[in-house]
């Protein structure tokens, strides 16, 4: 009998393996976060500060997974570790209550030390992308402007967060479709009900009757990235204003509960 094939085979399968436990090690963390970054995440991340002690370890544990598990790459500038706490908690803040979840159309974040145009440039007169999400020979990357990134987590009054905003981009192009219908996250029954509120919704907007930001109009997938960052920013508020949009939000992202108690950042050393 001709063993050749079985051990080629075999050899494979081993390789595989190893490979998957050497990927699985390399993306553990070791140990505790650093007091230094978490003091960053207090004073920064209001998601993070309404969390309990339990939880707040866990967010913690899935940020340095992240930092660990995707390339951080600098545009004219050196990424810098708060840069890569953001960026993680931006990832982590909509999937917080899906321990699974891995965003696996993304391999490399870029990072920008300003707003940049089309050809990647900052400074320039039409300086004005904060950040994107790459097609074609940009597939896989994540663009973001270090400006806009700190700039989400500290003004809470405007409900904009542009880097949360590009990871329900990616939570939306999982299913293969960037279409405002996450549809690994949302039910089927709830699709149909979905894009008829938002429908609504954009209406509203147009006749200046809603406090959503009008670049939700732009297509069914600005407008579910616009009204998550909303949701994530100012829950409260988005409850009061838009009890239905905030049930179906809800039912997406089911976030903790203690989410809605946000009651912004701590300052420590004023
Ligand atoms: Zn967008």
């Amino acid at each position: 009998m001709d063993v050749l094939p079985l051990i080629i085979f075999l050899s494979i399968v081993l390789i595989f393996l190893l490979w998957k436990v050497y990927i699985h090690l390399k993306t553990t963390p070791k140990g505790d976060m650093e007091e230094e970054h978490k003091k960053f995440l207090r004073e920064h991340v209001s998601f993070y500060n309404a969390l309990n002690n339990h939880k707040k370890k866990e967010f913690e544990f899935r940020v340095r997974q992240f930092i660990l598990a995707y390339e951080f790459v600098g545009n004219e500038t050196e990424v810098e570790v708060q840069d890569q706490l953001l960026i993680a908690a931006s990832a982590i803040i909509p999937i917080f209550s899906f321990k699974d979840w891995k965003y696996n159309s993304l391999k490399e974040i870029h990072v920008f030390p300003d707003n940049f145009n089309r050809s990647f440039h900052i400074n320039q007169e039409d300086s004005n992308i904060r950040g994107l999400i790459g097609y074609g020979y940009l597939q896989g990357k994540l663009l973001i402007s270090r400006t806009a990134l700190y700039q989400g987590f500290e003004k809470h009054d405007d409900k904009r967060n542009t880097c949360l905003h590009e990871f329900i981009h990616l939570i939306d192009m999982e299913d293969g479709k960037v279409d405002g219908i996450p549809e690994r996250l949302l039910a089927h029954k709830y699709a149909i009900p979905w894009m008829y509120i938002m429908k609504k919704e954009v209406v509203r907007i147009h006749n200046n009757y809603s406090d959503i930001h009008p670049y939700a109009t732009t297509n069914a997938a600005e407008f579910l990235a616009v009204v998550s960052e909303y949701f994530f920013e100012r829950p409260k508020d988005f409850k009061r204003e838009h009890p239905r949009l905030f049930n179906v939000l809800n039912e997406i992202f089911k976030p903790d509960a203690a989410v809605y108690n946000q009651k912004g950042i701590e300052k420590e050393n004023p």
